[in-house]
């Protein structure tokens, strides 16, 4: 039984206003339980003009955010390079747009990663688990999740000052004792640097897409795994629970993670593009769940403000000019596009 965490009122509970722009679904991995991935060739990359098409329309939507989210195409194939280019300018171009781009394609190289620094505020990857083991089972066909490759992508952020998101995914097949190995790992790292900023806890969801047949990860653990990553995760840094994923409002299931230390709902918008069968529910639908038990629900930028002085100078200015305004925006869903 988790007793509620001694908290000074109002509480309150964070999420971004976000869209989600994705360059492509084609993915060179194939996770067992993914349902976002397709072949090569099957997904027609995102252009510039329908980006800012659709970014044009986010402008007057409420939308602060814009997650730039990709399958990945492989670091030794010849087409590496024109999409890596691609997401650069689609950062570059919400940015012009004035939103603030947080990017998470998969593991990238360290000049990848510098050049991608300049035109995102913040950027993710999740480190997932730490086990090899999973390399027999869920991920035996992928090779970007070799816990090696993932922990130094935490390591490089952390070395080029990259303000960065990380997490756990739940339920694949891992022991108790591995949810604390990955914690205690994202927390040796971040005691170096400084960067984490979230770790997300987020629960294996099965969806229509995905060939692993298992079931989800049972919401009624989630709180007591929550309460464990708070005590394990230095004080800095925010735990994320996906509210479309935690399990049915009517169940008190996500105040019940609440109480048990998570801070911030993540990003909500029209879709998770992760688990297209779990819709986000609105901001509205979140603030008249959680007010009745006490949570202000607050919308906040993808960089916290402890980074701010990471960013470059252009970066910055249009983080102060929203840290002025975001406290005025509500959730961009509904959003008629
Ligand atoms: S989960 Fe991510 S890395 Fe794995 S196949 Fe899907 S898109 Fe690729």
């Amino acid at each position: 039984m988790i007793e509620p965490m001694p908290v000074s009122h109002p509480r309150t509970v964070t999420y971004s206003p976000a869209y989600t722009l994705v360059p492509t679904y084609e993915c060179f991995n194939r996770c067992t339980y993914c349902n976002f991935r397709t072949d090569s060739g099957k997904s027609p990359w995102l252009s510039l003009s329908e980006a800012e098409n659709k970014l044009k329309q986010l402008q007057t939507q409420g939308v602060c955010e814009i997650l730039i989210l990709s399958g990945e195409v492989h670091p030794h194939s010849s087409r590496r390079a024109e999409w890596f280019q691609r997401i650069y300018d689609l950062g570059e171009l919400a940015l012009s747009l004035g939103f603030l781009p947080h990017t998470n394609a998969g593991p990238l190289s360290f000049e990848e990663m510098k050049a991608l620094k300049q035109v995102n505020v913040s950027m993710g990857l999740m480190l997932e688990q730490l086990t090899p083991k999973l390399l027999q089972t869920v991920h035996r066909q992928a090779p970007s999740k070799i816990p090696g490759v993932r922990l130094q992508q935490l390591e490089w952020a952390g070395e080029l000052q990259i303000p960065f998101t990380t997490g756990l995914l739940l339920g694949i097949g891992e022991t108790q004792e591995d949810w604390w190995e990955t914690l205690e790992a994202i927390a040796r790292i971040h005691y170096t640097y400084g960067h984490i900023q979230e770790v997300i806890l987020q629960p294996h969801s099965p969806g229509s897409q995905q060939s692993w047949d298992a079931p989800a990860f049972d919401p009624d653990q989630l709180p007591e795994v929550i309460a464990k990553a708070r005590e394990i995760l230095p004080g800095d840094i925010t735990i994320q629970i996906p509210p479309n994923l935690v399990g049915h409002p009517q169940g008190g299931h996500p105040q019940a993670c609440l109480e048990a230390g998570a801070r911030d709902l993540g990003g909500i918008g029209p879709k998770d593009e992760v688990n297209p069968d779990y819709p986000h529910p609105t901001a509205q639908e979140l603030r008249e769940i959680l007010e009745p038990a006490g949570w202000e629900l607050v919308p906040r930028l993808p960089v916290y403000p402890q980074y701010d002085s990471w960013l470059s100078p252009n970066l910055r200015s249009l983080v102060e000019e929203w840290r002025t305004t975001i406290r005025t925006v509500d959730s961009p869903s509904p959003l008629k596009l």
